[in-house]
């Protein structure tokens, strides 16, 4: 029989819950893998029917040997080379009222004159407040063709998927972005795919999860 898309979210996602949940950034002798796809989960973010969390963006290391550095970025100091920075932060602001221009300001480059100002760097304790709430797991995985490739699977078919709708407190939905308000991730790129992660991609997942335990 062949799972809905619904049956085999949930079946990913119960794949994906076998591996070490990590809570605080990766470390010279954490156990979090060089190189994989990492899951990043927040709290009261759950599938339908409260089965687990839903995971609320997937992300990858293009660099090899690199995941430790990206995972890092997203705790701090800034959010020069941090995307999902960029994305907390600019819901935190939409949220507490501020304007769209200063939302896109948020968005600027280092080398913008407000980089640095008082405001923004309020929120960016604030947005490293909200990355230490969230958890993560990591699937390890050597191959860069090979992460690229389930990255845009697996975020094609969270994004679809009507169980993994965000609830209505997340933080998302205040987001600048509306691929992430619509999607219910903080991802954009790969939202819309409809290259969606296919039944036969789950014994390749199983086996890699398989391996990481
Ligand atoms: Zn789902």
């Amino acid at each position: 029989m062949v799972a809905t898309r619904e049956q085999l979210c949930e079946t990913i996602h119960q794949e994906i819950d076998r591996l070490p949940v990590f809570k605080t950034k990766p470390t010279s002798i954490s156990t979090v893998p060089k190189d994989g796809i990492y899951f990043w989960y927040e709290d009261g973010e759950m599938r339908m029917g409260n089965r687990g969390q839903r995971v609320t963006r997937v992300g990858i290391n293009e660099r090899p040997g690199r995941l430790h550095g990206r995972i890092k970025e997203h705790y701090g100091q800034n959010r020069e080379g941090s995307t999902f920075r960029k994305h907390l932060g600019g819901a935190l602001l939409a949220k507490d009222g501020e304007p769209e221009s200063e939302i896109k300001e948020w968005y600027r480059a280092r080398r913008s004159a407000r980089f640095k100002d008082s405001k923004f760097c309020k929120y960016e304790g604030l947005v490293t407040q909200q990355a230490e709430l969230g958890s993560y797991r990591v699937l390890k995985v050597t191959s860069i063709s090979e992460r690229e490739e389930l990255e845009e699977r697996l975020i094609a078919i969270f994004s679809h998927c009507s169980h993994c709708s965000p609830s209505d407190s997340w933080l998302g939905t205040h987001a600048y972005r509306n691929e992430i308000r619509l999607s219910g991730l903080w991802n954009v790129e790969y939202v819309c795919s409809t290259n969606e992660f296919q039944n036969q991609d789950l014994l390749r997942l199983r086996k890699r999860v398989r391996l990481a335990r």
